[in-house]
This record gives C-alpha cells, structure tokens and sequence, in this order.
C-alpha cells in the first residue's frame, strides 16, 4: 500500500474536500486553512518536492502553476491571492509530496516568511 498521504488523497482512500481534478493533478480544501480560503493542488504523479518535480519534468510544473491559477479563479479569489510550495526542512515542508498551497478570501499578511 502507498503510504504516501497525499498520494493517498489523490487516489481517494483519505476522504478530502476536491475542489478541481483532471488526469493530472487534484486539488482539495487545506485540513488546518491559513487564510479564509486555502486550498492545495498536488499532482498525482508522486514528486518529493518542487526541485524534484520541476528538474525532473518542467512541463509538467507549468502546467501545474496554470491549474493552480484555475483553481484560485473557481474559488472566486478575484481579489488576488498567493501561491506558496515549501520545498524541503528549511521551508518546513510537512508532506513530502509537493504541493502547491492556493490561500486568500482576505488581505493576506505581507510578511511570507
Ligand atoms: P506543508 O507544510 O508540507 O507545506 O503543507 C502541508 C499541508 O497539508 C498543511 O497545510 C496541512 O494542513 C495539510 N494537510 C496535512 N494533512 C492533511 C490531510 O489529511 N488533509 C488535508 N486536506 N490537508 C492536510
Ligand atoms: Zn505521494
């Protein structure tokens, strides 16, 4: 069995909250928001990080940040909103599956860091 969580969700033996899907990738409401809306998008293929994903298939990382902008567009964030993938321990990047993290609804704070 996968032990992956998130390839789990993607596969949908974790329940989750879809907000986009297509064969490529799933996108799915944040368990813990931090901001009024936070969604993330993942693909399904499994990628560690966005270093690993993007060196190994940078056509599919831009697709990723279009599908990205799809999503925000679908949950109505008119008003802009901010994308964040923390890559590695530094970052502290919990799920070692990347991810893409889609939060706005509100003014965001403008410290990112
Ligand atoms: P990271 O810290 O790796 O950048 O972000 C991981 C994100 O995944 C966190 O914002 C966390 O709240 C979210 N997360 C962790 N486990 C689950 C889960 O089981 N379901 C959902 N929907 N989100 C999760
Ligand atoms: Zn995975």
């Amino acid at each position: 069995m996968n032990e992956c969580l998130f390839c789990r969700i993607a596969a949908g033996e974790i329940p989750s909250t879809k907000v986009y899907e297509d064969e490529k990738f799933y996108s799915f409401m944040d368990i813990n928001p931090q901001a009024k809306v936070h969604a993330l998008i993942i693909p399904k293929k499994h990628y560690a990080d966005m270093a690993e994903l993007s060196a190994a298939d940078a056509a599919l990382a831009g697709e990723m940040l279009k599908k990205a902008c799809l999503v925000a567009e679908k949950l109505g964030l008119k008003n802009g909103f901010r994308l964040i993938t923390n890559t590695g321990a530094d970052a502290r990047q919990s799920v070692r599956h990347t991810h893409i993290h889609i939060l706005g609804g509100e003014e965001l704070s403008e410290r990112m860091g």
